[in-house]
């Protein structure tokens, strides 16, 4: 089994912790299950051991999250900027989970800068932003950020964790791996199973992930394979466009488009995905490839974004009919560049 922490790393981590008295919890923009799991969890975790903290999340997780968080408070910046600002001044610890760079929080990003307060960063992503940190435990060879915390914990306490602890985590690692297809190692296993053994209810977090889809939800669907889909085989890619208009029609919420970046991936010959989502001023970008095309370069030089090797995302300012050629054109590019690294 894998070591992932250091001796150093972990005395530092308990230092901090004992000397904290008030925490916040932090995580990225439109947080997903990795970073929903991984606040709760922290949270609770941080609660056995006496301590007070907040979460703050930038801006509201989907409702299909909300089983996660039903006696925990989880301030969001958006609807409570005061509130979320004197939290963040007035604390002594900050952990930020499940993203790598300051930037990902958007308008928070300068107050934690500015923030005096102790600051841990544990994340999986690629090439973490060490700078603002006392500390960091940074892991890619890994499935989640839920994993890494979940052998953060087991490292620090030596023992099992209790049930409202192991299930934030089985949830965060379960979306994260979209339900165990992607970067499923030996050690998520051992997770796994160490956590149902633990009680968790794997029939249930399913169903409660799953299973809950609104009808809309999946019309929506069915709609965008049908009419939105562009395939391109020379690329070996495909792509879905989710204009405005198409999110009205279907009364589409945030967090419904969960999993459809994924969509082209079932197609034979089909390696790399888009999911390009019109919003507020801004084209959401979902990037994912299931060879070694990396989309994180891709996202970081096309598309103002990063993430992981295989999945990753970012943002477009420009007008939504101009997307689909300018995906074209940049794929042009990156496709020769990995075709040539590949001779
Ligand atoms: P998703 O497509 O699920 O929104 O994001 C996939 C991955 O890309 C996530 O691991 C996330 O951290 C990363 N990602 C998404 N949006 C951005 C972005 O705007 N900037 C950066 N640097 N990474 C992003
Ligand atoms: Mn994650």
């Amino acid at each position: 089994m894998k070591n992932f922490f250091s001796k150093e790393q972990i005395g530092r981590l308990s230092e901090l912790f004992s000397a904290a008295n008030d925490v916040v919890i932090l995580s990225h923009t439109n947080p997903d299950g990795d970073a929903i799991g991984s606040v709760v969890a922290m949270k609770r975790f941080l609660a056995l051991e006496g301590k007070k903290s907040t979460i703050i999340i930038p801006n509201k997780h989907p409702e299909y999250l909300s089983f996660l968080d039903p006696e925990v408070e989880i301030v969001v910046y958006k609807e409570h900027r005061g509130r979320a600002e004197n939290l963040i001044r007035s604390c002594d610890l900050i952990l930020a989970l499940d993203f790598n760079q300051l930037s990902r929080i958007d308008e928070l990003e300068t107050i934690v800068r500015e923030s005096i307060s102790h600051k841990v960063l544990v994340d999986h992503h690629p090439s973490p932003e060490r700078g603002p940190f006392d500390l960091v435990f940074s892991e890619t060879e890994i499935s989640s950020n839920c994993e890494l915390l979940y052998w953060l914990f087991k490292t620090i306490t030596g023992r099992d964790l209790p049930l409202e602890v192991a299930e934030p985590l089985y949830v965060g690692m379960m979306t994260d791996t979209n339900n165990f297809a992607n970067s499923v190692l030996a050690s998520t296993f051992r997770m796994a199973s160490d956590l149902i053994v633990a009680g968790v209810d794997k029939e249930r977090l399913q169903h409660l992930v799953f299973g809950g889809f609104s009808e809309s939800r999946m019309r929506l669907m069915g709609y965008l394979l049908s009419e939105r889909m562009t395939v391109l085989p020379d690329f070996e890619a495909g792509f879905i466009m989710l204009s405005k208009e198409d999110q009205e029609r279907f009364s589409f919420n945030e967090g419904d488009s969960e999993g459809f970046v994924n969509m082209p991936l079932s197609i034979k010959g089909i390696n790399i995905a888009a999911l390009f989502t019109e919003s507020e001023g801004v084209v959401r970008v979902s990037l994912r490839s299931s060879n070694d095309f990396s989309v994180n370069k891709m996202a970081r030089r096309f598309f103002n974004g990063g993430g992981h090797e295989r999945a990753s995302g970012g943002k477009l300012y420009i007008p939504f009919d101009r997307v689909a050629d300018y995906f074209v054109e940049s794929l042009n590019i990156c496709i020769e560049e990995y075709r040539n690294e590949q001779i």
